[in-house]
């Protein structure tokens, strides 16, 4: 397979050739932050709302922005049109850059910026007509989960846990309410009203959530940002995971037990087409 473009501190280069000094404090402290951006047909989905992101997490980990939105904008499209014109996924990592080990901030680093594409695996068939497990976890994070931080140990070690028991996600619960997943925001459906838990320190704030929350507005959908107790969780007529690269994905099974009519939902089936037909309005878009 030939090797991706990718840029790294002001070069493009292949993906192969691409290396970072090892006393980077991504590598030494997993000192960084991150973005994933999907791109659908060539086109950076919600790039701006990314870009936010990129630079609240930036602020909240003190990492100066080492280039304006205009700069950020040509170097994803540059590595966007270097790859193909299909569908990818942007990786794109800052980290505080190479310095003498040392807890403290290094006086004089310059952050180390690293972009790259994935192709954009689609999410499987059958994922989408049966849905997929998840079981529930305790939350064993830090206290700024908001922080899009390249530090994810906890958050590796709770995915595998799903993985070993037959999951697809673990759904993470703090203080007996959701957080949010491993890697993904969760929603459930009770009564026909959609609900998320708000938006605090204690998850991300999901670029495909806040789609969601949005779309069902404009749609007339009933939606509330509400905490969700364990016990509203294994009610839940529905319960959705939301993330840039698995989209909208129905959980049809929690902890073993059946999660409403064991197939993806009708409030789901009517959320998942609105989101694909944002996406192709995306896609249509000059
Ligand atoms: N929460 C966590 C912990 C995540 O890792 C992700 C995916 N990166 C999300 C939520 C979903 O965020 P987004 O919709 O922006 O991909």
């Amino acid at each position: 397979m030939a090797s991706s473009t990718v840029y790294l501190n002001g070069e493009f280069l292949p993906l192969d050739k691409a290396c970072v000094p090892v006393l980077d404090r991504g590598f030494i402290f997993g000192d960084g932050v991150y973005e994933v951006i999907p791109v659908y047909a060539g086109k950076a989905f919600r790039l701006q709302h990314h870009l936010q992101r990129l630079k609240n997490s930036m602020q909240a980990v003190r990492i100066t922005n080492p280039h304006t939105d205009e700069e950020w904008n040509a170097i994803i499209n540059e590595v966007v049109t270097r790859n193909n014109d299909g569908d990818q996924s942007i990786y794109l990592q800052i980290t505080r850059g190479v310095a003498r080990r040392d807890h403290r901030f290094p006086g004089d680093a310059t952050p180390t910026v690293f972009v790259m594409s994935n192709l954009f695996d689609p999410v499987p068939k059958q994922q989408l007509e049966n849905g997929v497990n998840a079981i529930t976890l305790d939350d064993i994070r830090w206290q700024y989960c908001s922080i899009k931080s390249i530090a994810l140990l906890p958050n590796i070690l709770l995915r595998q846990q799903a993985v070993e028991q037959g999951a697809a996600e673990a759904i993470l619960l703090r203080n007996g309410e959701v957080t949010e997943g491993a890697a993904s925001n969760v929603f459930i459906v009770k009564d026909g009203i959609i609900i998320t838990p708000p938006k605090t320190d204690c998850l991300l704030p999901g670029i495909t959530r806040d789609l969601v929350v949005e779309q069902a507005h404009e749609h007339g959908l009933a939606v509330k940002e509400a905490n969700i107790k364990q016990t509203e969780l294994e009610t839940a007529d529905e319960i959705w995971l939301t993330s840039s690269t698995k989209e909208i994905l129905p959980v049809t099974k929690l902890n073993g037990q059946a999660v409403g009519s064991s197939k993806p939902g009708t409030v789901w089936q009517k959320m998942y087409a609105l989101y694909q037909a944002y996406k192709q309005t995306l896609r249509q878009s000059a």
